[in-house]
């Protein structure tokens, strides 16, 4: 940080006001996660310099010796974590590597079968303002009105109407665990491929706290940032079969080269998910999501699915009269970062909403437990129904107590 202060304090300035903002707060985006120093002093590594089109050992630029052990070392390691045949982590984003799927076993025009953002999807799977709904012909399943829980008779009989290509399941919303057998089955059924897009809860596979689509999906698909705690990025894991579909849709088809410096600190993730503390971590964040999603059921939030197995809440709102939008606000103001979030069948536009999400894998990285999440969810009951602003300073007493306790980064001196 040093060197990044004597040449720009601008942008020195925000790296220390950001590490400000996540110390002095809660963060509950599900999607959000704090990667370790390891995992930054790869990503701020020189590695950033090396161009490396193609794949270790077959690489379109000199040079690339010792980038590669980085890619293969990750490689391996991704491996043996998810039991897989075949690991790709260039792409560079969630997207991307949803993009290299779907440029590995379709054409422009075909079908696809993807769960439909407002039922908790993403809007790669389908949605009209993304590729996935713009070049595809892309067909929507969603939840039962009743349980909330995945339609399956709607996919099957959706698949049999309209026989996609890819079926693609996972998504950013869903709070319960997906039954990969029944995806596979109804692909199976219709002669599709099955892809698995486990962004929000490959870190919770990686831990063994939730079971493996590995065996049941053609291709699965994540982020590499979020429970799973690594550097911002995408990953991919396939049958050896899809192995060079799966290579030549990441490069050449959709992306130049890699980015070596988030290669290797994907590795060095992929080693601290190996580790026993890993599966203790992974397991803390389903027991801490569940204590949270509790206490804001007696807070008179009503989990959406009837409660979670997994590291996200997603809550209705909609007995206190309060809309997402205002939750969102009235939380940022006393220190709680969490997002707004359509729930099935929102009556409400999405910038509105009648919803919030919260996740529970930033906090447990702290070291917060199940009382601390008691704890933080009458803050949020408190700030939701804080109509006049008058409990703000309260909550963000109550907020600072609890990150005093448990700081995030506490050596900052390692995460700049
Ligand atoms: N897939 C799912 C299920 C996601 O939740 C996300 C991001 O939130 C993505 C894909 C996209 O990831 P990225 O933002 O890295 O492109």
């Amino acid at each position: 940080l040093d060197a990044l202060a004597a040449l720009d304090p601008d942008i020195a300035g925000v790296v220390v006001d950001e590490l400000d903002r996540l110390r002095g707060g809660l963060q509950l985006i599900a999607s959000e996660n704090f990667t370790s120093p390891a995992v930054l002093a790869a990503l701020g590594s020189t590695l950033s310099n090396k161009y490396a089109e193609g794949y270790p050992g077959r690489r379109y630029y000199g040079g690339c010796e010792v980038v590669d052990r980085a890619e293969e070392i990750g490689i391996a390691r991704g491996k043996e974590l998810f039991g897989a045949e075949h690991v790709n982590l260039q792409p560079h984003s969630g997207a991307s590597a949803n993009l290299a799927a779907y440029g590995a076993f379709l054409q422009p025009g075909d079908t696809l079968l993807g769960m439909a953002l407002p039922h908790g999807g993403h809007l790669t799977h389908g949605t009209k303002v993304s590729f996935s709904g713009k070049w595809f012909d892309a067909v929507q399943y969603g939840v039962r009105a009743d349980t909330e829980h995945i339609d399956y008779d709607q996919v099957r009989d959706l698949a049999r109407t309209h026989r996609p290509k890819l079926v693609v399941c996972g998504g950013s919303a869903i709070p319960r665990l997906i039954d990969f057998a029944a995806f596979r089955e109804i692909a199976d059924e219709v002669g599709a491929l099955l892809m698995v897009d486990a962004a929000h809860f490959i870190g919770l596979v990686a831990g063994q706290a939730i079971p493996s689509p590995v065996p049941y999906a053609d291709v699965v698909t994540f982020t590499t940032h979020k429970v799973l705690r690594g550097p911002r990025g995408g990953a991919i894991v396939c049958r050896a079969e899809h192995a060079k579909a799966i290579d030549k849709a990441v490069f050449p088809m959709m992306q130049g080269g890699p980015l070596m410096h988030a290669v290797a600190a994907k590795a060095v993730n992929l080693k601290e998910c190996l580790q026993p503390e890993y599966r203790a971590y992974a397991r803390q964040v389903v027991a801490n999501a569940q204590a949270l999603t509790e206490g804001l059921a007696a807070e008179g939030l009503r989990p959406v699915a009837g409660g979670t197995d997994t590291h996200l809440a997603l809550l209705d709102l909609r007995d206190t009269g309060v809309t997402g939008a205002d939750a969102e606000r009235r939380c940022d103001a006393a220190g709680i970062v969490l997002n707004k979030n359509a729930i099935p069948f929102d009556p409400q536009p999405a910038s509105v909403a009648s919803g919030i999400r919260v996740g529970s894998p930033a906090v447990t990285t702290q070291g917060m437990v199940e009382s601390d999440m008691k704890r933080i969810a009458s803050l949020i009951g408190s700030a939701i129904r804080d109509h006049d602003g008058s409990r703000t300073a309260d909550v963000a007493a109550g907020v600072r107590e609890l990150v005093g306790a448990h700081p995030a980064y506490p050596d900052p001196a390692r995460a700049g």
